[in-house]
């Protein structure tokens, strides 16, 4: 009896081996700020990013992939949740309970080594990963401190060079016998746009000024035009770091800016571009790179100059769109392109699902998987919900949601009693708002029934907009 348990043991053992896939690891790359417009494979007209594009020539680059809250903290929180900021109960830069559900804490529950490396930014420590080494806040750009498993301790050197670094060492150590999941979290771009030595010299050329540099903001709702991000008015000198040339009329003094914030900026961004091919290098050299899934994304758009503005957070396209390319070699077709609705929500359930765990019912983002093998669900969804909190706040931009669809975008700034409706297909830099125009007044109320519908299918009945910022600390409980 003792001998055939064996046997029979030693057989499910390996019929269990044979039959059950192997799961891919998942290194999850993602940068801060990092405008899609920035990106060579989106057709940057102001930079060239050969590593990144590498992932979207080895995989699937995604059109519009967006930020259900576009600002740092609140997208974090909802790509580790698979939950609207309304459900995590982080809408601005509060603390994210840590003792909610999220994808790290059961990917690790299911055997998957665990890795959070860089921008944390979420307050509390972070939960559900066998290792982390995270920046304090948003953390410094030279010689910065880290916190790596509750020791802090300063590194020298340049913050996305050792991102990198650390990233590679938790893939040389990771254990052999389990799958990992890695969140590869980089500071760059953010402000203050701080480049390294190695950069300090890239973009001596005039940098292209966008098409809505000289924005009037007219016939738009009024936090457009009082919003205090723009180029020629609210850099400040830490940003410019260098005192503007004598002698500049307003008109040249604007443009010295834009330059000056842009070389910064696309500085950082070739430095993350830079540690992309490092890090892409070390999976092809380590044997890697079959079984590995490789995203690279960032928490939000961002104005570059558009609108005459920097920063993000409004839901107009450039701030609301997120960058998204993977790779799965041998899964996902090369060069493939998507131009299907996804969301920052929907990151957690596309991991769950390649790690083949069922996401738990109050997730409220989908898997992309489908889509990712090329076979796109009738009933994907056709338009998105959208909502920002953070006013009075650094920026002044006031609060609103909304719902965009392939075509057009109403949003709603509650507290200003204003709206604005976009028809993106004839005016996709979002100049003119057609809100008031009678021939879309059809157009505006189906927009507002979808709105209402999206807003109860999510469960938003207003729980957190009129609590003062920063105070709220608690996510709502299932
Ligand atoms: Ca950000």
């Amino acid at each position: 009896m003792f001998l055939w348990s064996l046997v029979f043991g030693a057989w499910s053992l390996c019929t269990a081996i044979a039959t059950e896939p192997k799961r891919p690891n998942i290194l999850f790359i993602m940068s801060d700020d990092h405008a899609a417009h920035a990106i060579s494979a989106y057709g940057s007209q102001v930079n060239k990013t050969p590593n990144i594009d590498t992932i979207a020539n080895d995989g699937m680059r995604f059109a519009n992939c967006f930020a259900v809250n576009a600002i740092c903290t609140p997208s974090r929180a909802a790509i580790l949740t698979g939950k609207y900021s309304h459900k995590n109960g982080v809408t601005v830069f509060n603390r994210m309970d840590p003792d909610q559900w999220t994808v790290a804490k059961e990917l690790q529950k299911a055997g998957y080594h665990t890795g959070m490396i860089g921008k944390w930014h979420l307050q509390s420590d972070p939960q559900g990963f066998d290792f982390w080494s995270i920046l304090p806040g948003q953390g410094v750009y030279h010689d910065p401190q880290f916190i790596t498993m509750g020791n802090k301790h300063k590194i020298d050197g340049y913050v996305t060079d050792i991102i990198a670094d650390q990233t590679i060492d938790f893939l040389k150590n990771a254990p052999k016998d389990k799958p990992f999941f890695l969140m590869c979290h980089n500071k760059a771009p953010h402000r203050p746009w701080e480049p390294d030595d190695k950069h300090a010299k890239m973009y001596s050329d005039p940098i292209p000024e966008p098409p809505t540099f000289n924005d009037d903001y007219k016939n738009r709702a009024t936090t457009a035009s009082v919003a205090t991000m723009r180029v020629d008015r609210d850099l400040k000198p830490h940003d410019l770091k260098q005192k503007p040339p004598a002698g500049l009329t307003d008109e040249g003094l604007k443009k010295w800016k834009y330059q000056r914030y842009m070389q910064d900026y696309l500085r950082c961004v070739a430095s993350v571009d830079d540690n992309v091919g490092r890090i892409l290098e070390f999976l092809d050299k380590s044997g890697l790179r079959d079984n590995t899934i490789v995203i690279y994304t960032s928490d939000q758009g961002f104005f570059l100059g558009d609108h005459d503005w920097f920063d993000k957070r409004f839901m107009y396209e450039e701030s609301l769109r997120m960058p998204f390319m993977i790779r799965y070699p041998g899964h996902i077709q090369p060069g493939a392109f998507n131009d299907g609705m996804i969301l920052n929500v929907d990151f957690a359930p596309t991991f769950l699902d390649y790690a083949g765990v069922k996401s738990p019912k109050e997730v409220q983002g989908r898997s992309i998987k489908p889509l990712l093998e090329g076979k796109t669900p009738g009933n994907w969804r056709k338009s998105m919900y959208y909502r920002y909190y953070d006013h009075p706040s650094e920026h002044m931009v006031n609060k609103h949601y909304g719902v965009r669809t392939d075509r057009y975008k109403l949003i709603n700034f509650h507290d200003l009693h204003e709206w604005e409706l976009f028809d993106l297909q004839r005016d996709p830099h979002e100049l003119n708002s057609v809100y008031n125009d009678p021939k879309y007044a059809t157009v505006v109320k189906d927009l507002k029934k979808e709105l209402e519908r999206l807003r109860k299918d999510l469960g938003d009945h207003d729980q957190w907009v009129d609590k003062p910022p920063r105070s709220v600390t608690t996510a709502e409980k299932p």
